[in-house]
């Protein structure tokens, strides 16, 4: 039997960024290969291309596949056999490289698991989507903390109404890290980030709290109305936020708050979300992930632990669990599990089959354009002293 799930081989993959000195992209690649459903075969790693080559020989890339550029990836891989060529490319560059490369991506046919924000603006998320809607590949977006097992399995209790009408999503992601200007300090990944050139609208808001936010969309499925948000810049010299709030109106009357911090001494990186229903409410801790309290007043407070093999996990939670309980499962195995699920949609289109793009269970570019409008909101509001405007997206995941 074949080991290497439906599609009987590994999907081939290839990544731009993930160099050396850099964070994400050897996460991405762990992750995509923990299940044996694919393998690294080229690479354009860095923007300086000796670097490009030179960071191969990390990731066992043959040196004819370890390309100077992404351009010269996608030229070069389009042209190969369909039997050697790469079925899809992840994107771990900075954010203001995602566009150019997901766009190149999507017009040689290849399949993308892009990292968040989207793009640099939510006109480039746009134009990617428009891209990706005339075409049949799956478009994955790494909002990896949705890959935990409690963080699905809280879904499905929600989705299921355990925990009765949802009122009240407090999200927050509080780090400590650029509590110093590091960025002057050639810290590289603080550089890009505090630039807007390269990290966008948002400092903060933008690359953390965007996570924060989609993760009480993803867990709840509540749909966004309206946003108010005040956002602060306290390191001085530094051009955007560090810290920040926002209040959201959904739809059915539940109100959401994200904070986002990277100035809170001590903190490392402290997501976490708290769902109140009508019927119970629960909480989550990306630092302790194994573990979801869940509330009913007059009741003791109930402790769901990872466990595959609990009668109080369901499908959803079980599925996403890997080791038996105990051991702890985190960061790569959550991550994973959203190239898992993007993979098995990538056999589903390399069988001639067709999937939904809007409703997947890892987050896809309906999630990337919706956390770009929630940046650009935020921005918004907070240049217009916490005024109150649209969230709700058109391409917005359902
Ligand atoms: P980083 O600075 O550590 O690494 C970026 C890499 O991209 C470097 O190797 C750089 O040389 C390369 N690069 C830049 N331009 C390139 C180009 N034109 N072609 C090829 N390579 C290029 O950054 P990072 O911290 O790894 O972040 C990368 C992305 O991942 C960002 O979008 C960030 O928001 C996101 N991120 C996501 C998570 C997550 O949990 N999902 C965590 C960290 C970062």
């Amino acid at each position: 039997m074949a080991t290497n799930g439906p599609l009987g081989r590994k999907l081939r993959m290839g990544i731009v960024g993930g160099g050396q000195g850099s964070f994400i992209g050897r996460v991405h690649v762990t992750a995509a290969v923990l299940d044996n459903r694919a393998a690294l075969v080229a690479g354009a790693l860095s923007s300086d291309p000796a670097r490009a080559k030179a960071s191969a020989a990390d990731y066992d890339i043959d040196p004819g596949r370890a390309y100077g550029s992404f351009q010269e990836m996608f030229d070069t891989e389009r042209k190969l056999p369909a039997d050697r060529r790469i079925d899809f490319v992840s994107i771990a560059t900075p954010n203001h490289m995602h566009f150019p490369v997901a766009k190149a991506a999507l017009e040689a046919g290849f399949h993308v698991v892009c990292d968040k924000p989207l793009t640099l603006t939510l006109r480039e998320a746009g134009e990617l989507a428009a891209l990706a809607a005339r075409s049949p590949v799956v478009f994955a977006v790494t909002h990896n903390y949705t890959g935990y097992p409690l963080v699905r399995q809280a879904r499905q209790m929600i989705l299921a109404g355990e925990l009765g009408e949802i009122q009240a999503i407090r999200a927050e992601y509080i780090q400590g890290w650029l509590r110093t200007r590091l960025e002057s300090e050639g810290q590289k990944q603080a550089a890009w980030r505090t630039d807007p050139a390269k990290s966008g609208a948002a400092g903060c808001f933008g690359d953390i709290g965007t996570h924060a936010y989609n993760l009480g969309r993803y867990m709840t499925g509540l749909l966004p109305d309206a946003i108010s948000a005040n956002l602060r810049t306290f390191e001085p010299g530094r051009s955007l936020d560090d810290y920040g709030h926002a209040v959201i109106r959904y739809e059915n009357g539940a109100l959401g708050t994200v904070t986002a911090s990277q100035i809170s001494h001590g903190r490392e990186n402290d997501l976490r979300i708290q769902v109140d229903g009508t019927l119970g409410s629960l909480e989550w801790h990306q630092e302790s992930p194994n573990q979801m309290v869940v509330r009913h007043n007059g009741k003791p407070h109930m402790i769901y632990t990872r466990d595959p093999n609990a009668p109080f996990m369901n499908d959803a939670g079980k599925a996403a669990c890997r080791l038996p309980s105990g051991h702890p499962e985190a960061f790569f195995e959550a991550f994973a599990n959203v190239y898992r699920a993007a993979f098995d949609d990538m056999a589903t289109v390399a069988t001639g089959g067709s999937v939904d793009k809007r409703d997947t269970v890892y987050p896809n570019i309906h999630d990337g354009v919706e956390g770009m409008y929630f940046i650009e909101q935020a921005v918004a509001s907070s240049a217009n002293d916490g005024a109150w405007l649209p969230l709700r997206h058109a391409l917005a995941r359902r």
